[in-house]
This record gives structure tokens, C-alpha cells and sequence, in this order.
């Protein structure tokens, strides 16, 4: 359910957004986007005659500095989005200090069609990361209708994102704008894909990428395994990898990996050739040998132009494409190139027509490096959360709103 097939004319709207933005030193906002990607969902509510309140998380607040001297309910409070969200808005925008109790209930009370309120940070309470119920049916009394605006959280089961959509009936909560297209471009990948779908996955760990593998191998023609996590394939076939990452205790899950992917008729493409480093740094001396073939004492850091020039052949000639994870430590210049270059062939085949879909883990901070972030289809939000949903879990948030 969206927002647009909701009447909001005259009701309160409680809308859970992802305002988690990066403060400096004066609590000034660094990086508005994840405000500026709440607006469209805003603005709707008010243009169609609702009142907003806000909830959201920042920060990690600890529990500790929470109550002593009050450090961290400086720190990350959400008064310091406030004076952003109103200029994005052009309206006056009302902030509350406290998340649920009687202050926020009078100043609900209160609030006329076309306001704006702020809530503070629901981390201040311990319940919001529980899911507890009453914490949830408080927040849930605030309001008539319950909006899901933030994909970021949404595989999290929390109070704020998922509990409190119990106490709204089907037709009285939904999903925001911004999770509308989360959820719509991750289904162009689950519901026919057009072929050849091919998954291009990198990073550092086999073990944090395991589920998300298993689950492509269902579904895709092609996987481009690149990165850190390469290196425990390439052994597991019997490669030597030097002193490359690699995890001793998967290769058995690899091995099971590789033959089902066989069984399937799905080619998994590792990396022929490697960037191979004597330590793990951008000054270090620098080889290309075969990634089957690292010598002790030496790290794989990035694919290889033979690497490169293959992966590049399969990308574009797919016709749908999702990437998660860097083809090596892209944070290093040295070892950058590989991962620009998967990104310029991402950028290529979409311009040939493919539908391309960039998320979870580092990738967005790699295309981004690429510059190439606004050349692709879509580049998800949520890091964490799209890779879950590749995975094909249903998100808390998103089955809470469907229940
Ligand atoms: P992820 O969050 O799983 O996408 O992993 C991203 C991290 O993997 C980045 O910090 C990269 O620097 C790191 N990474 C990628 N390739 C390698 C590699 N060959 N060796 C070590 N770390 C790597």
C-alpha cells in the first residue's frame, strides 16, 4: 500500500523517516540527503491537507551517556535537523524534546493541518530497538495514519519502524515515496528480470556475502565476483592466493557454491588476474600476476585488466544488473581502478538499455567515488537493508506494513 491511495485530508500523519545525517562539530548538517529524500513524501501529506509529525533515529546513542551529563542527548537530538528540514520545506517546522509522554501529546494536540513537528531521536528510549509494544502503541496513539518513509531501517525490527504499524488498520498506513522506489526497483530484479541478469558482487568477505550468493544463483545468468571475497573461491579451485584475504573455514561453503551454480547453468566469473601488493597500503610495490597464482608475501588488492576486460564482456551484454561490493579496496587509489572500470561497463550497459541497480555494503561509496552514481538506474539508499531484501527476506518494516 502507497501513500497515494490514502485519504489524508484532515488527519495526523506519523511518518517514520530516515534522518540519520551526519553532524559537524557545531551540529550543523554535513549531508542533507537523506532529509532531502523524505520531502516528496512530506510535502505530499501536506499538500493533500494532513499534518506531519517526524520520528526518526540518529547516531548511536549509548545508554550511559544518555543519562549521565546528558552528553549523547546533545549529541543526537533531532532539533539539529530542524533548521535543514525547514529550508527544504520553505515552512516553519515545530520540534518536540522528548519522543512520546505527555510534552509531545499536548503539542500533538495542538498541531493544525499543513504543521510540521519533529519528535526526538526514538534511540533516546531503550524500547525502540526492542520493538516494545507499549513503546509502539504511544507513538502509534500520536496520529490517524502510520507512513514507512525509511528504507534504511526498514530490515530492522524496531518499535518506530515496524511494532508501531500493528496499531494501524490496512487501509490506514503505507509506504512513503522514497521506500516506493526502493521497493519497486528491487522487484524489476525478482519479478521477470529481463536476461541476461547479471550479479556483480564484491567486498571483502565471502561470510557477509554467503546468503546474497546462495540466493543469485537462483536467479541470475552471470555472477562477477571481484574484490576480497574472490580470493576464498580462487582457493577453494585449488588457487594459490598468497597472502590475500580469505576465509579458511568457508572454502567448504564455496565449494558448495561453485557446484551449484554448475548444476544450475550459472557462470560464476572470478577474476583471471590480479593487482597484487607486498602490504596493505597504497604505497606499497605493486605486481599483476594470475589471481590462481600469488606468491607469499603478497596480497591481491584489486582485479586485473585481463580481469577487468572479461567482466566488462559479460556486463555489457546483460540486459538487467545489480551490483554489491567493490571490486578491490577502492578506498585506495592504487587499487581503485578495477572497480571504476566495472562502473564505467555498469554506466555502459545501462545507456545500451539495461536496467542497472547499485546497493548494500560499499558499493553506493564506490560509485559515488566513480562519479558515476547518477549514470545508472538505480542506486539504493539503504545499505543493509537492499542487501536483505536481494536476499529475499521480506523486511519487518515492509511485512508490518503489508499485514
Ligand atoms: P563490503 O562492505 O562488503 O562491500 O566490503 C567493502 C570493503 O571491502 C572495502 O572497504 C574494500 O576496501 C574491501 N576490499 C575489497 N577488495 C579487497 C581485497 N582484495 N582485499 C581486502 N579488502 C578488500
Amino acid at each position: 500500500m502507497y501513500l497515494d491511495k490514502i485519504n489524508l485530508n484532515g488527519k495526523k500523519v506519523l511518518i517514520r523517516v530516515d534522518f540519520n545525517v551526519p553532524l559537524d562539530k557545531t551540529f550543523k548538517v554535513t549531508d542533507d540527503t537523506r532529509i532531502r529524500g523524505a520531502i516528496p513524501t512530506i510535502e505530499y501529506v501536506l499538500q493533500h491537507g494532513g499534518a506531519v509529525i517526524l520520528m526518526s533515529h540518529l547516531g548511536r546513542p549509548q545508554k550511559k551517556k544518555l543519562e549521565d551529563g546528558s552528553l549523547d542527548r546533545e549529541r543526537f537530538s533531532l532539533k539539529h535537523t530542524v533548521t535543514c528540514l525547514s529550508t527544504l520545506l520553505g515552512q516553519s517546522v515545530d520540534f518536540v524534546d522528548d519522543t512520546i509522554g505527555s510534552k509531545v501529546v499536548s503539542k500533538v494536540d495542538k498541531i493544525q493541518m499543513g504543521d510540521v513537528l519533529v519528535l526526538e531521536n526514538t534511540r533516546f528510549y531503550k524500547e525502540e530497538k526492542e520493538g516494545d509494544e507499549r513503546f509502539a502503541e504511544q507513538l502509534a496513539k500520536l496520529a490517524d495514519i502510520y507512513v514507512n518513509d525509511a528504507f534504511g531501517t526498514a530490515h530492522r525490527a524496531h518499535a518506530s519502524t515496524c511494532t508501531v504499524a500493528r496499531y494501524f488498520s490496512k487501509g490506514s498506513k503505507a509506504f512513503g515515496f522514497l521506500v516506493k522506489k526502493e521497493l519497486e526497483s528491487a522487484q524489476r530484479l525478482t519479478n521477470k528480470p529481463l536476461r541476461p541478469f547479471t550479479a556483480i558482487v564484491g567486498g571483502a568477505k565471502v561470510s557477509d556475502k554467503i546468503l546474497l550468493l546462495d540466493k543469485l544463483v537462483d536467479t541470475v545468468d552471470n555472477i562477477v565476483i571481484g574484490g576480497g571475497m574472490a580470493y576464498t573461491l580462487i582457493k577453494a579451485q585449488g588457487g594459490e592466493v598468497g597472502n590475500s584475504l580469505f576465509e579458511e573455514d568457508k572454502i567448504q561453503t564455496a565449494k558448495q557454491l561453485l557446484s551449484k551454480a554448475k548444476a544450475k547453468g550459472v557462470r560464476i566469473l572470478l577474476p583471471y588476474d590480479s593487482v597484487i601488493a607486498d602490504k596493505f597500503d597504497n604505497g606499497a610495490s605493486i605486481k599483476v600476476v594470475q589471481s590462481s597464482n600469488i606468491p607469499i608475501g603478497w596480497m591481491g588488492l584489486d582485479i586485473g585488466d585481463k580481469a577487468v576486460e572479461k567482466f566488462e564482456d559479460v556486463i555489457i551484454n546483460s540486459k538487467t544488473l545489480v551490483w554489491n561490493g567493490p571490486m578491490g579496496v577502492f578506498e585506495m587509489s592504487n587499487f581503485a581502478k578495477g572497480t571504476s572500470k566495472i562502473a564505467e561497463s555498469v554506466v555502459a550497459a545501462t545507456e545500451n538499455g539495461a536496467f542497472s541497480l547499485v546497493g548494500g555494503g560499499d558499493s553506493v561509496a564506490a560509485i559515488n567515488k566513480a562519479g558515476k552514481a547518477d549514470q545508472v538506474s538505480f542506486v539504493s539508499t539503504g545499505g543493509g537493508a537492499m542487501l536483505k531484501l536481494l536476499e529475499g527476506v521480506v523486511l519487518p518494516a515492509v511485512g508490518a506494513i503489508l499485514d
